[in-house]
């Protein structure tokens, strides 16, 4: 099994070294968040202050240093999962350490909270001037779904991040029209599971494997867009330095099932080239 890609190296694109089956895709599923918007880049962040805030309240012996190493264990984990299971595993920190937990409906609605302020600034900051709506678009993500839906691809958003959210958010960044639906997180935490989203879409257009391309930084999309037997694309993008590779994405995109690897979307002409197997 030959690096198919291997003359492609220099664009950075990486290619993992299993077979990919070319020239059959029908449609794609992307990612929304760290995949095509940066709007909500730094979550992490965010979500470890939140978290490190409501176990520090509890008094026990433990240091601030064991409560951060124990909350940075569950965000990388976590990743990419929605945010009611990963608020789950706050209450469990927080049941751990003999204190009553709150609900993760409630955890979450807090980090919510706190999120939302820090993506309206964002938004505020293109509204205003001082920023433009590309400083919050992944390079490149415009010209590859401009690239698919010139040749009729339908394409979907498979996104962990509420549903309205991504909606406003979508149509934020003027991007919301070149997909045929977009799928977040709703009250019911499998509606909309990516897994589910993807066979949706499998289903609806009758598709097969390869027939199916799959673009995400999360290896939850990754992986589910690998057991359906689609192309899946891992894009380790890097949210602190746009325009750089994510090392740590990466290996855990690869270990996933990723077939191929691109930091985003600038070199997507060449990429999608390849894969639709027209040059
Ligand atoms: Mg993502």
């Amino acid at each position: 099994m030959g690096k198919q890609f291997g003359h492609l190296a220099p664009y950075g694109i990486e290619v993992v070294g299993r077979t990919i089956r070319r020239g059959m895709v029908e449609a794609g599923v992307f990612d929304f968040d760290g995949t095509i918007s940066f709007l909500r880049a730094g979550w992490q962040q965010v979500m470890g202050e939140m978290m490190v805030r409501t176990l520090t309240e509890i008094e026990r012996w433990e240091s601030e240093e064991q409560v951060a190493a124990a909350v940075e264990e569950v965000i990388e984990r976590t990743a990419g999962e929605p945010t009611i299971s990963q608020m789950g595993e706050l209450r469990r920190l927080v049941a751990e350490r003999g204190a009553p937990a709150r609900s993760a409906e409630d955890y979450k609605a807090e980090y919510l909270d706190a999120f939302g302020v820090r993506v309206r600034e964002r938004m505020h900051l293109v509204d205003s001037g001082p920023a433009s709506v590309e400083d919050y678009l992944v390079p490149g993500a415009v010209g590859a779904l401009r690239w698919l839906q010139a040749r009729g691809i339908p394409m979907y958003i498979a996104s962990s991040t509420d549903q309205t959210d991504v909606e406003r958010e979508a149509g934020f960044l003027g991007v919301a029209t070149y997909f045929k639906a977009m799928y977040g997180s709703v009250a019911d935490p499998n509606a909309h599971s990516k897994a589910r989203v993807i066979k949706m879409v499998m289903e609806r257009h009758g598709l097969h494997g390869p027939e199916l391309v799959g673009f995400g930084d999360g290896y939850v999309e990754i992986q589910n867009v690998a057991d359906v037997g689609g192309i899946p694309i891992g894009v380790a993008t890097d949210e602190a330095r746009p325009g750089g590779l994510d090392a740590w994405k990466r290996n855990r995109l690869i270990v996933a099932g990723a077939d191929v690897i691109i930091p985003d979307f600038r070199e997507h002409e060449r990429l999608l080239a390849w894969l639709f197997a027209e040059e």
